[in-house]
This record gives structure tokens, sequence and C-alpha cells, in this order.
């Protein structure tokens, strides 16, 4: 098979060497004469790698000791709902910062279960632009701020962490492992796993132990983070084999150097294909320079009436899901961790030749 490279938001490109993995153990995991899949999450096999994933996620991101890791599913959107849930403590405010399609959707979310305070609004600049963070207007009797550290469809990622007096909530969906952060600014992390941590049915949450234990009354008991944590992810059945994968890409993770590693990897990526956009009047990004995300490059072509020819030449390149999301239009090229430095050379060298040609 010729190396393909799949610039998907997500589900996304896993690492080559976790798929050959998988592949490796699908028929006979370890010796147990059945594939993970097929044996029960309370066996000791099951359990072991449980553990040991959950100890990988704790080295690779130092996760303090008095934080809760959970593996669940309903994808980040069901914690849209926890989030409220969990944390309001019989508040009736909440803080959100608006800064795109993603917020948007925790901000309705969380309407549903409190006052939402839209403290920063980016909708006015199209998700282009993040306001300083004086300027936002925090309402102290708040029960928490809830952000989105990187907007995945618009490309619009922070480059602080605001700092309040409240427990701090993210949904890093689209950037969890792509760099070092410090858990212990944070009250609630938050990432469905299906674009940086391994394939689609797993919620990865980190929660600080003390924020557990006091949830709007006669919610689901699925959508209390103590039964869960009680539990260790198996008060029911958890999603084993998305489970298994993200084990599989922790692994890779340390094998790779760790965060530190992949920040390197991930910002020499992000800066060679701005670059060429930058570099060029054929192609363009409208993002403010500093908040430009490492994960998802959005770029349009001057000239729309090419965007079919570029995605169709690009596929013929092995160049493919370069389409972008329909709000933005344009290209969308997603960067995550299993995208090699060589897929974003591939890229650029193909964009060169496509303006090459059309201009
Ligand atoms: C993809 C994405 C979501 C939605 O995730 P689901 O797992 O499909 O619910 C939420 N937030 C961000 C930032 C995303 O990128």
């Amino acid at each position: 098979m010729s190396q393909i490279y799949n610039f998907s938001a997500g589900p996304a490109m896993l690492p080559i060497q976790v798929l050959r993995q998988m592949q490796d153990e699908l028929l006979e995991y370890k010796d147990i004469k059945a594939s993970i899949m097929e044996i029960s999450h309370r066996s000791t096999d099951f359990i072991a790698m449980a553990q040991k994933s959950e100890q990988d996620l704790r080295d690779l991101m130092n996760i303090p000791n008095h934080y809760k890791v959970l593996f669940l599913q309903g994808g980040a959107s069901a914690q849209f709902s926890m989030v409220p849930i969990n944390l309001l403590h019989g508040k009736t405010k909440a803080n959100y910062a608006y800064t795109g399609h993603w917020s948007k959707k925790a901000i309705a979310e969380g309407s549903r279960y409190c006052d939402v305070n839209i403290c920063t609004n980016s909708s006015d600049n199209k998700y282009t632009d993040i306001d300083v963070f004086e300027n936002w207007n925090i309402d102290s009797d708040g029960a928490y701020l809830h952000y989105t550290p990187n907007e995945t469809i618009a490309g619009l990622e922070f480059d602080y962490v605001p700092e309040v007096d409240m427990p701090l909530v993210a949904d890093m969906s689209s950037s969890i492992l792509s760099r070092e952060v410090d858990v212990s600014k944070y009250g609630v992390i938050y990432a469905g796993a299906q674009k940086n941590i391994g394939i689609a049915g797993l919620t990865v949450v980190i929660v600080r132990e003390d924020l557990m234990g006091n949830v709007v009354a006669n919610q689901p008991i699925l959508f209390d983070y103590t039964t869960q944590a009680k539990n260790d992810s198996m008060y029911n059945t958890p999603s084993t084999y998305s489970w298994y994968v993200a084990s599989r890409v922790f692994e890779w993770l340390k094998q790779q150097g760790g965060l530190s590693a992949m920040a390197k990897i991930n910002k020499a990526k992000a800066k060679t294909l701005y670059d060429v956009i930058d570099g060029s009047n054929f192609y363009s990004n409208p993002v403010a320079l500093k908040y430009r995300s490492w994960m998802n490059v959005p770029f349009l072509l001057a000239d729309e009436n090419l965007n079919g020819l570029f995605l169709e030449k690009a596929a013929i390149n092995n160049l493919i899901t370069l389409k972008g999301h329909r709000s933005v239009g344009g290209m969308r090229a997603s960067i995550y961790n299993a995208m090699p430095q060589k897929g974003i050379n591939e890229l650029i060298n193909f964009m060169k030749v496509f303006e090459k040609e059309n201009s």
C-alpha cells in the first residue's frame, strides 16, 4: 500500500505503527486466544490494559494524584451536559467563552441547566481572533468557566490559559496531547478520542477530585463523575476497543518522547504549512497569527472555482480529506499527532505545483 496522508478533522488518521499493532493483535490479544474485543471488561487482561493506559496518560500529561481520569462514552458532546450537571454545585450561572462552533454547542447545552454568561465572543470576527483576557466579562457568581482551547473548524487556538478564581473547564477534543499542559490549572479537561487519542467511542475526562459528588438532582447516574470514578469507568461496559486503541496511542506517544517532543514536531509541522500559505497570494488563512491552530489549518484558494480541481488532484497524489468545513469553505488540513512532517512536506509540494499550474 502506498503511503496515504489523511487530513481528516475527525475521526482522524492514526499512527501507522498503531494500526499495524492493532492488526497484529486483532485475532489474538496476548495469549488469551481471542481478540480484546471479545473478552470481558472485568477480565484480568482487560483490567491490566486499562490500568496501564491510565498510568501512561498520567505520565504523559503529568496528571496530579488529586485528579481522576475517566474513560467514558458519549463523546465530547455528552460532556457539554456532564459539566453543568457536575459542576454547578447549586449555583445558577456559568461563564462560557464563545470562540467557535464547538463552544457554541457547549453553550447551547449549558443553557439548559443554567444562565450562561458569554464572557467573550468571537462570532463578530467570524472566529478568526480571540479578545485579550483583560477584556473578558467574567461573572464572579458563575460556577465555572468553560472554554475551547482549540476550535477545530475555524482553526482558532488559544495561546494562553485563562486565569480565574473558579474551576476552569476545557474541551480539548482537538488539541489534547499535542503539547504539554499544566493540568493543575484546570478543574475539568475532556476530549473525544477520535482526533488525537484514538478512535471514536471513547471520551477521556480528567477531573479534580474535590469537584465531584455534588450533582444536579435526578440526572442519569452514568452522568455523575462519582459513579464513573468509583467504578474505574466500568459501572457499565466501557467502549473496550476504543480504550485499547487509546492505550496503544499512549504507548506510541511515550516512544516518540512524550508531549514535549510532540510539541516541537507539531509546532514545526504547522509552521511549514502556514509559511507556504502566507508566502503566496494563491492561498490564504484569515486567523490572527497568534491564534493559529497547530492542529487544524483551514486555507482558502483565491479562486474558489478551483476548489474541486484542488481536491481531485490532491486525492490523486494520496492527499485525502482536505475539504474545508462547509461553514468556512475552502480547505482544511487537520494535522494531529499522527500526521508526520513527511505528510506536510507532500502537501506543500503539491500546493506549490498546483499554484504554478493554475495561476
Ligand atoms: C469534534 C469535537 C467535538 C465533538 O465531539 P464528539 O465526540 O463527536 O461529541 C467537541 N469539541 C471539539 C473541540 C471537537 O473538535
